[in-house]
């Protein structure tokens, strides 16, 4: 019988989870149904109740509802416990027992970053944004054994209050924040942007030599075309890379859970790229 999960947020008409999953499931020969599930903003506890009731075994949680789904769970993974938030959810098969949330988005960055052959043992990484993302991906990155860590962000209280809260998960890592206005420059192995400006054609006000011949600048947004912020990169020699991987390696790891399979996420990396041109192409 097909197993029912779906990938819940509002908006959610964007969503290229059930693409991801559906491909994960023909790959390795699993009966599933995936759908986009839209919440009322304050309605996100019953649309989860309702799911359930059909028969829903895992969800996908995206904004705004991951610190609701987090709270929502009785048993959480380390990583959700660090982050205080949650995109997966595992629906047990009654109701006695208890619903479990993960995060998977930190582990989504860091294998999609070795994906391209990018280590962080040692290195100086700059993180643009304090928002949700940033929490999710913190505690993986610092478990790489960077060199130093600085979180810039419009609101910089965000950013010390990220600071603080993570100290104790940094190590030897120089964990510290700093206004998005007024970053150090000096040069960067890998800067990360977890904003979500690309999405409005908006490039976040950055000082040139930030950025060299071996930085990797990440930016978690993914489009048709390489956002402002890989331009700006690149036309300052740096490596881009977007975000599409990390969506896909949070999604794989997500299908883990759920499936206790890995599906190898190659050519679905391939297969959501050429689809995102495609639709691109055809609203031109
Ligand atoms: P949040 O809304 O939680 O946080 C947004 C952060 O970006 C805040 O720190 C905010 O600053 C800052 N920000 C917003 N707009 C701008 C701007 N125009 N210029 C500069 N800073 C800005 O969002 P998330 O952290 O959940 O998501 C961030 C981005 O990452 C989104 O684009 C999201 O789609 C993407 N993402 C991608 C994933 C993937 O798999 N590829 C996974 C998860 C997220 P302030 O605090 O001052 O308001």
């Amino acid at each position: 019988m097909s197993q029912l999960f779906a990938v819940i947020g509002n908006p959610i008409e964007h969503s290229r989870s059930p693409m991801i999953h559906q491909s994960f499931a023909r790959q390795l020969g699993i009966d599933l149904t995936y759908e986009k599930l839209w919440a009322a903003i304050d309605g996100f506890e019953e649309a989860v109740n309702a799911f359930r009731e059909r028969g829903g075994r895992g969800m996908n949680v995206t904004v705004p509802f991951k610190l609701e789904a987090f709270d929502l769970a009785e048993r959480r993974s380390p990583r959700a416990e660090r982050a205080l938030a949650a995109n997966t959810l595992v629906f047990p098969d009654s109701a006695d027992k208890p619903v479990y949330a993960d995060n998977t988005d930190g582990v989504g960055l860091v294998n999609d970053l070795a994906f391209h052959g990018v280590t962080l043992d040692d290195k100086r990484i700059l993180i643009l944004g304090a928002g949700g993302a940033t929490r999710g991906v913190l505690a993986p990155l610092l478990e790489q054994a960077p060199q130093e860590v600085l979180i810039a962000n419009r609101n910089p209280e965000r950013a010390y209050g990220l600071v603080e809260e993570f100290r104790d998960a940094a190590g030897e890592c120089r964990l510290s924040g700093s206004p998005l206005e007024g970053i150090e420059e000096s040069l960067f192995d890998l800067i990360v942007n977890a904003t979500p400006a690309s999405l409005t054609a908006q490039l976040p006000p950055l000082p040139d030599g930030l950025v060299g011949a071996h930085t990797v600048a990440y930016d978690m947004a993914y489009g048709a075309e390489p956002t402002v912020f890989m331009q700006w990169a690149e036309a300052r020699g740096g490596r881009p890379l977007d975000g599409l991987g990390m969506l896909v390696e949070q999604a794989a790891e997500s299908f883990y859970l759920w499936h206790a399979q890995r599906p190898d996420t190659t050519p679905v990396r391939e297969a959501l790229r050429q689809n995102i041109r495609k639709k691109a192409d055809q609203e031109e």
